[in-house]
């Protein structure tokens, strides 16, 4: 969804898409093995989060789970129309992951001192099973969204959820694609995982949607578009 089509950049693109692989093969013994403990401190003071795989994948597994918890307590016997106010109220909680994935990664990641010194670990080992520890995004999902709404309307409260971890899952499985798989040219993947790795390797800062490039250019940080305007230009 929304990941703009090659221009005639795509010799660049395809070498930084390749850079991402090569990373992959220079890279693969900074952290796949673990070193048996969930968390260690990263290089020097860097608060790298480096996570073994069980931790790696723990959250993807979780929301899954979570989300047929929710879908069950809410569905389950529940007439047509609740089945489509939650669905309704799912894509929406989809649609607000993905605009807070956007500003999480531009605003924390790359601007709040300590964020930022987490979040270079993975720019510096963009292959290294680093990331925030398990448990607390699925937490904060369900404080934040799950909690504050349920005693108001219970089906709104559990779709939403449903559609917010859906969007996680997505950020962690697309975020691995880009980093691990090798995906053909001009499929939907291949352009997700283009996008990501001009986040990686171009010298502009943008690029920060892992699900869906809208945000970048709503708020004028795709690069491809700034690349095109700075060509149109000269
Ligand atoms: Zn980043
Ligand atoms: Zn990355």
């Amino acid at each position: 969804m929304g990941y703009s089509e090659a221009s005639s950049d795509a010799p660049a693109a395809e070498m930084d898409v390749r850079r991402v692989g090569l990373c992959h093969e220079t890279e693969k013994n900074g952290g796949q093995e673990g070193d048996g403990s969930a968390i260690s401190a990263g290089n020097g003071d860097r608060k790298a989060m480096r996570l073994n795989a069980v931790a790696y994948y723990a959250d993807f597994f979780i929301s899954f789970a979570l989300i047929g918890m929710l879908a069950a307590m809410s569905l389950f016997d529940a007439v047509l129309a609740t089945v489509a106010q939650w669905t309704v109220w799912a894509l929406a909680g989809f649609m607000l992951w993905t605009l807070l994935e956007y500003f999480v990664h531009r605003v924390l990641y790359h601007n709040v001192p300590y964020f930022v010194e987490m979040h270079d670990a993975h720019h510096a080992e963009p292959n290294a099973f680093i990331g925030a520890p398990p448990v607390i995004g699925v937490v904060l999902i369900l404080l934040l969204f799950y909690a504050p709404i349920v005693p108001f309307n219970e089906v709104a409260a559990s779709g939403f959820t449903a559609g917010m971890l859906a969007g996680y899952m997505a950020y962690m499985l697309l975020h691995h694609a880009a980093h691990y798989w090798n995906v053909r040219p001009g499929t939907w993947l291949y352009m997700a995982r283009r996008h990501h790795a001009l986040h990686h390797y171009h010298h502009e800062e943008g690029n920060y949607g892992i699900v869906t490039s809208l945000w970048d250019h709503v708020f004028g940080t795709n690069l491809e578009r700034r690349r095109r305007g700075t060509r149109d230009a000269t």
